[in-house]
């Protein structure tokens, strides 16, 4: 298992920084995700790890050991991790067990440990009994199988997963998502995984990078990233947060007090005085409030079934947010006028963050 750290690494293309002074740690043995819009640079930090780039700037290492920068750079053959590709890259001449046991032998382990290695990763991804068969005979599911089972045989101390899932379908993608889980648990092995499914993330991992344009914006387990955004584009993306622009006022017993539409709300969150978001979600939000619970004025602009309940568009009208989700039982006409309880929320500062571009 291997630690992995980057010390203010990037990575230029011509005009573009793909990865600008990125510095994060993934403890030996965690399951990463890297997450974030098309083009933020989360390849390219995957790439960085594999030794497929090399950093303009800044260090990387591997088990404490200096893999790239500070006049350093481990080759991809040396750095002792493996790949899985969207495309699994099987050799479709070769059969399962040969496609496995193909490193193993140029590795020069003997014919008995080449197949004891291999029917060890086939009982691990769950495909004893298909080591006979051709990839063309297998579904995309039992292919995907096969690449990681090929990666999992060579005993690597870090495997990089780009987009493993990116070509399943639905189905299959969620019962993936478990048997990742599973084989992640019982191969002791730090797994690092790129998506730009935040759902897939927050499903798999125990530590989840979000990126935007280069940047890391937060790193953190998948329940704070959704309780505690540490920025917009975070709220944003993950959990389809709704920003909602407040006057912070002060701290109060552990919560901030904010201004929002004109009132003074006590809410949880982490900013000073000064300009913030409240990050808002559908299950923050209700169309029956309790008494005394805040309200806030707007109108329904849309509404969809979402198969027992509805879930409704609602512009709060002249606060300057995006369109928040309520759910309701009964269906709301668009244009209805609504006043809609606060439950919840999450305050954040806006410092420099800019609201274009983030969504
Ligand atoms: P996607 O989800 O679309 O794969 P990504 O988050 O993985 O995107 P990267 O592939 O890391 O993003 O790319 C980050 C930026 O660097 C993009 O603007 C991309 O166009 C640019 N880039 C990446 N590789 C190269 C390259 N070899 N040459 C030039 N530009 C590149």
């Amino acid at each position: 298992m291997a630690e992995i750290a980057f010390q203010s690494v990037t990575r230029n293309f011509a005009a573009t920084t793909a990865v600008a002074a990125v510095s994060f740690t993934v403890p030996s043995g965690a399951f990463f995700a890297l997450v974030g819009p098309s083009g933020c640079g989360k390849t390219t930090v995957l790439r960085l790890i594999a030794g497929l780039e090399r950093p303009d700037a800044g260090t990387i290492s591997l088990d404490g050991r200096i893999v790239a920068g500070a006049g350093r750079f481990v080759e991809p053959g040396q750095r002792d991790l493996g790949m899985v590709f969207q495309s699994y890259a099987l050799w479709p001449h070769m059969t399962v067990a040969g496609n496995i046991a193909f490193g193993l032998g140029l590795r020069g382990l003997s014919h008995a440990e080449q197949w004891a290695r291999t029917a060890e990763a086939l009982a691990l991804v769950g495909l004893e009994g298909q080591a006979d068969r051709r990839p063309h005979q297998l579904s995309g599911g039992q292919r995907q199988r096969v690449a990681l089972a090929r990666s999992l045989a060579m005993r690597p101390a870090l495997i990089l997963l780009d987009e493993p899932l990116a070509n399943l379908d639905a189905h299959l993608r969620q019962a993936m998502l478990a048997e990742f889980r599973r084989i992640h648990r019982q191969a002791r092995t730090t797994f690092v995984f790129v998506t730009h499914d935040q759902n897939e993330a927050m499903a798999l991992a125990d530590l989840v990078a979000v990126m935007d344009r280069g940047r890391m914006q937060q790193i953190a387990p998948p329940q704070e990233l959704f309780a505690r955004p540490a920025s917009a584009m975070v709220a944003r993306f993950v959990g389809q947060g709704r920003t909602v622009p407040v006057e912070v006022l002060g701290t109060e017993g552990g919560l901030v007090r904010v201004r929002l539409m004109g009132r003074d709300l006590v809410l949880p969150g982490a900013a000073p005085a000064g300009p913030g978001w409240l990050c808002l979600r559908a299950r923050d939000l209700t169309l029956e409030p309790a008494p005394g619970q805040p309200r806030l004025a707007g109108r329904v602009s849309d509404l969809r079934f979402e198969g027992g309940d509805y879930m409704l568009s609602v512009d709060l009208e002249g606060s300057g947010a995006d369109l928040v989700e309520v759910p309701s039982m009964v269906p709301v006409a668009p244009g209805a006028e609504v006043s809609v309880g606060l439950s919840g929320g999450w305050v954040l500062p806006r410092e420099g963050l800019a609201r274009e571009g983030l969504a």
